[in-house]
């Protein structure tokens, strides 16, 4: 399956976006590309897979959707939810339930050690895949996607390609800019600044030359409301394409900030996420920052 790429025009720019978030309504953007080898695994590989990480990841949405399919048990591990959240279910969280996901919530002080003690324990029938899939079993994935953005590149004669995406773990980044070195890739980390994002794309190997951390003005917290994301989201949506409003509006946001840098075409690949959207939505409306239409 490959997705295919459109102009986009925003505030007088001319980019191209690479529509990785149409490629399945669940199984989309980067965590597509991410499971894509496991997408192709036959079902009797596995009994189970292990994960662990936020209640409104996208990861574990993708993984349940993966393991649903698969007929494998998803077994997600978390901290524990706000009652709320159970009493009513919601956005990703809710989906995944629907997907049969077995929630396990560990009390925030056991539950560094209750991870550590299911890496270790994994067994061949038992998928473990770390939080947010960083992991090698992402790279064949993001070099098929690389492969799309190689032919795309030499059939339209691009000479100076930069290609940006947002990152959370790194791995995708990280595996594009491995497989495209005569390509500069720009990234920017959606928690934490580049020192942290660096800290986390060195356990998968050495960093690769052409990867570009851009760093923004101000310093954001993870996956919180900023009237800044609600207004480009917006004006991206209003340009043509959505994208989701924790990874995408902070890689625009800054992107814009360091444009005059890049001479060259730009590429951006959409990395899904869209399905989060509503329940962000939900929280500016709460910071009264969003007015229901
Ligand atoms: C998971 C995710 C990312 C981060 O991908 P990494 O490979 O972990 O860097 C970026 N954008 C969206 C929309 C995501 O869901």
């Amino acid at each position: 399956m490959t997705s295919e790429i459109t102009p986009f025009n925003f505030r007088g720019h001319s980019f191209y976006v690479k529509r990785d978030e149409l490629l399945d309504p669940l199984l989309s953007g980067n965590k597509y590309r991410k499971l894509y080898n496991l997408i192709q695994t036959p079902p009797s590989s596995y009994e189970k897979v292990i994960s662990y990480g936020g209640t409104q990841s996208n990861a574990m949405l993708s993984l349940a959707a993966l393991c649903h399919l698969k007929g494998w048990e998803f077994h997600y591990y978390a901290k524990p939810v706000a009652s709320l959240l159970k009493q009513q279910p919601s956005g990703n969280f809710r989906q995944a339930c629907e997907l049969g996901m077995i929630l396990h919530e560990i009390e925030p002080e056991h539950y560094a050690a209750k991870i550590e003690q299911l890496r270790a324990a994994a067994e061949p029938a038992n998928l473990f895949i770390p939080q947010g899939g960083a992991a090698p079993v992402a790279q064949q994935g993001v070099e098929l996607l690389a492969e799309e953005i190689k032919a795309w590149q030499d059939a339209q004669n691009i000479q100076h390609l930069f290609i940006v995406t947002p990152s959370g773990t790194g791995t995708t980044a990280f595996y594009l800019a491995a497989a495209l070195p005569q390509t500069t890739v720009l990234t920017t980390p959606a928690a934490g600044n580049s020192d942290y994002l660096k800290s986390q794309m060195a356990k998968l190997g050495v960093i690769p030359d052409n990867l570009t951390i851009l760093e923004s003005e101000k310093r954001y917290h993870f996956a919180k409301p900023y009237p800044e994301f609600l207004a480009i989201h917006h004006e991206l949506k209003a340009a043509g394409i959505e994208f989701d409003l924790i990874y995408g509006s902070k890689m625009w946001h800054v992107l814009m900030q360091h444009l005059q840098a890049f001479t060259g075409t730009i590429l951006y690949v959409h990395s899904g996420g869209l399905s989060g959207n509503e329940t962000m939505l939900d929280r500016y409306l709460h910071h009264g920052l969003e007015t229901k239409d």
